[in-house]
This record gives C-alpha cells, sequence and structure tokens, in this order.
C-alpha cells in the first residue's frame, strides 16, 4: 500500500511554519483588542444556505468552490469557504442584532476547491474582523487602519499598498452595471467564454477577471466615479478624508470589485509584490446588505480578512523556537529529586524538559538540540546536601545553587537579560 499523504492543497503546520502562523493570529488579536474587538468563532461548516445565500450564485466562491456535501442526515452542508457569512448568521441566530455594534475578530480554516499553487491552498488560513451596525465612513476607517496597524505590527506595512475604491450604493451601482453591460456587450467577441457567462449574470465580476484576454478590454471600462449618486459622492469624500487623518495611506484603485457579490461603497486591498500573483493579503469592504440576507434586520456592516498563509510567507524571520530548561537528574537517586525540580520550574512559567533515559552524554546532547539555555544537573552528592548544579550552556559556566532558589535563581538571570 502507498503511504498515505495529505490532501492536494492542504498542508501540517509544524515547527517554524506554525510559530508563524501562531504570531500572525497573536498579533491580530492584541491590535483588534486595542480596538474592542472581541474574539467569535463559529462552526467550519454551516447550512449551504449560508454561503449560497448571500456570496452570490455568480461569485467564483459558490459556483466552483465550494466544498458541499450532503450529511448522514441528508442535509446539504458546506464547510466555509470565508468568514463573513457565518459571522452574520451568528450575529443573526444569536439575538444580537439588538446589540449593536458589534465588533468581531476571528482566526480559522476556511475551505476552497482551487488550484494549489504558491500562496493559494484548499485549506487556507484567515484572520478576519467584522464590525456589524456601523454605518458611518468613521467606521470604515477604522476597520482599515486596524489592518494596517496589524501589518505594522508584524514589520510588513513596508511591503504593502493599501488599494482603495468604492463600490457606491445601489443607485450608483446599478446605473454603472447599465453603462458596464452595454460596454462589454459591444466587446463581447473579446471576452473569455467564462466572462461572456458573467455578462449575463454578474458583470461586475468581469472587472475582476484574471485572464489576460479579459484585462484588456477591462482596461476601458466606464468607471463608478462616473456614476455617483451624491450621497455616495459624500460617503467616498469622508472615507478618504479620515483616513488621512488616521495617517493612513493608500491609492485610489477604481479596478477593486472584490470577488464576493456582497460589498457596496468601501473595497480595499492590502497588496505586496513579494508574492507574485497572489499579492492580496489583506482585503474588504462594507457589505450593508448580507445581514438582511441572512433573515436579520437591515444592518450596516464593514470587515476584512488577510491570508495568514501569505502573512505568515511575508514575515521577515520567523519568531524563535522558545529554549527550554533542561533537568539532567544521574542516577536512580536524583530522579524523584528531578521530578521535583523539574516541576517547581513548570509552576514557575518556566518551560522545563528532561529526557525520559540515557546517560549524561546523552541527556546532555539532547539539551543542546532543544538550544536549551541551562541543564539543572543534579547527581546523588547534590540530592544529600540539597543544591543542584545550574549549568548555563551559552557561557559554559556552572553555579551552584540551594535547591529551593533554583526559579528564582533563573528568574533572575532572565530579569538581567
Ligand atoms: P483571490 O483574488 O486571491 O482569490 P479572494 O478575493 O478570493 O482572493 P477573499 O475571499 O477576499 O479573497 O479572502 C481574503 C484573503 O484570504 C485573500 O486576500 C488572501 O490573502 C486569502 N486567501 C483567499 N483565498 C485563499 C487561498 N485559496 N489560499 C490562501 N489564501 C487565500
Ligand atoms: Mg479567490
Amino acid at each position: 500500500m502507498s503511504s498515505l499523504q495529505p490532501v492536494r492543497g492542504t498542508h501540517d503546520l509544524i515547527g517554524e511554519t506554525q510559530r508563524r502562523f501562531a504570531h500572525v493570529i497573536e498579533t491580530a488579536r492584541r491590535i483588534t483588542g486595542l480596538y474592542g474587538f472581541d474574539e467569535w468563532a463559529t462552526p467550519i461548516f454551516e447550512d449551504t444556505r449560508v454561503f449560497k445565500r448571500t456570496l452570490g450564485d455568480t461569485s467564483d466562491v459558490v459556483s466552483k468552490e465550494m466544498y458541499t456535501f450532503e450529511d448522514r442526515g441528508g442535509e446539504s452542508l458546506t464547510l466555509r469557504p470565508e468568514g463573513t457569512a457565518s459571522v452574520c448568521r451568528a450575529l443573526v441566530t444569536n439575538g444580537l442584532t439588538q446589540s449593536l455594534p458589534q465588533k468581531v475578530f476571528y482566526a480559522g480554516p476556511m475551505f476552497r476547491y482551487e488550484r494549489p499553487q504558491k500562496g493559494r491552498y484548499r485549506q487556507f488560513h484567515q484572520i478576519g474582523a467584522e464590525l456589524l451596525g456601523a454605518a458611518e465612513p468613521l467606521a470604515d476607517a477604522e476597520v482599515i487602519a486596524m489592518g494596517r496597524d496589524i501589518l505594522q505590527a508584524l514589520g510588513i506595512a513596508r511591503d504593502t499598498v493599501l488599494e482603495l475604491n468604492t463600490l457606491g450604493d445601489l443607485e450608483s451601482r446599478t446605473a454603472w452595471r447599465a453603462a458596464l453591460v452595454t460596454y462589454f456587450s459591444e466587446r463581447r467577441d473579446e471576452l473569455s467564454s467564462e466572462s461572456q457567462n458573467r455578462l449575463e449574470r454578474n458583470p461586475l465580476r468581469i472587472l475582476d477577471s484574471k485572464s489576460p484576454q479579459d484585462r484588456a478590454v477591462v482596461e476601458d471600462a466606464p468607471l463608478i466615479s462616473g456614476f455617483l449618486t451624491p450621497l455616495a459622492q459624500t460617503f467616498w469624500d469622508d472615507l478618504r478624508k479620515t483616513l488621512d487623518i488616521l495617517g493612513v495611506g493608500f491609492r485610489e484603485n477604481p479596478r477593486i470589485v472584490r470577488g464576493l457579490d456582497y460589498y457596496s461603497h468601501t473595497a480595499f486591498e492590502f497588496v505586496t509584490e513579494r508574492l507574485g500573483t497572489q499579492g492580496t493579503v489583506l482585503a474588504g469592504g462594507r457589505y450593508d446588505g448580507l445581514v438582511s440576507e441572512m433573515g436579520g434586520p437591515q444592518t450596516p456592516a464593514i470587515g476584512w480578512a488577510g491570508g495568514i498563509e501569505r502573512l505568515s510567507m511575508l514575515l521577515e524571520e520567523a519568531p524563535a523556537a522558545p529554549r527550554p530548561v533542561m533537568v539532567v537528574p544521574m542516577g536512580e537517586g536524583a530522579a524523584a529529586t528531578g521530578l521535583t525540580v523539574l516541576q517547581a520550574l513548570r509552576g514557575a512559567h518556566i518551560r522545563a524538559e528532561t529526557s525520559y533515559r540515557g546517560n549524561l552524554k546523552r541527556r546532555m546532547e539532547r539539551a543542546n538540540r532543544l538550544n536549551a539555555t541551562h541543564a539543572i544537573v543534579i547527581g546523588e552528592d547534590e540530592v544529600a546536601r540539597g543544591v543542584v548544579q545550574v549549568r548555563d550552556l551559552d557561557r559554559g559556566e556552572q553555579t551552584e545553587v540551594a535547591m529551593d532558589q533554583v526559579t528564582s535563581f533563573l528568574h533572575g538571570l532572565s530579569q538581567d537579560a
């Protein structure tokens, strides 16, 4: 039998990879906390309608990327392809639509049946934030600034550019959509067959097409800016003004429409040139219609999601592996004392390890492999005298320390450092 492999497009997170992931999530959790966001966790799978209803039948995600299956009870379930729809569903089903605003942070795996390549996987991971119940452009600006702060805290803000667009309100979009249909219909033959399809069902999506053939036609397509209602124009002006006040730099990009159907007004992407074509690391927008699609009251909302894989790849260096203290009991007579010291260290919040077998040499080799800071060597003589030998493995110095002073001795060292 050939050996089992991970499913195509999935990967194990181990060692340095996992430390990079954890660092991205912890940083995002900390920064969103500063903005008053609370963490939510929703199920990994949902009733298929949660996504079908909201993402739009013509979106790439719903039309070809969802992992949908029937369970043994005959219900259609879908592994979540993104977090926003689930958060809106949770807002409604937990009766929170009357306690607004809600500020939500989440992190976790998402699933899309895509062609795997660097920066694009079938199980991937996102951090995300949703601010539900605020209609003001100030909310959009704050949520975008929070994304920028996370990139800054990760040390990668300089590698990214914020691209910003408005999709206007429904009235603006309806007029723009009509102009797009007219324009694309005239050049129908130049479009990819996929975009010819989109022309009937969702012409905005053509602007988002990655096919080079479509890109050429998209070049000259009418822009939303010519169709903004006075209200939508004011919103757009206020957003840019507020971003200026917050010191968030951006580049206007009229081509940004985002991959999902539910956006209005603000759409934005933080992009980098360091990851080839998978250059969008954190993206989002305003989705005022989504909560009502989910059966709740009309609720304005704005949010974003960031790809943890892509953010991790941009990190300059992986967070260092934590260094333990190694307890090395020598001989039967030191075993019990070794265990006591080990637990005392852990009780004092010091990462401590021991090896389960082997002579002094083998045990010291393991200490080196784990990059231990210290070895605490305990022989029968030490047990009799109530002391231990603390060996500093970086400097090669050894100090005799009273057994009940070990943790304070090590704490003292880490304070000196
Ligand atoms: P793309 O245009 O790259 O397909 P998208 O518009 O489908 O992105 P969103 O649904 O907005 O992406 O997801 C937000 C972020 O999640 C993306 O900017 C990206 O960083 C990440 N992401 C999306 N799909 C994947 C994937 N298959 N593998 C890894 N990361 C992903
Ligand atoms: Mg996509």
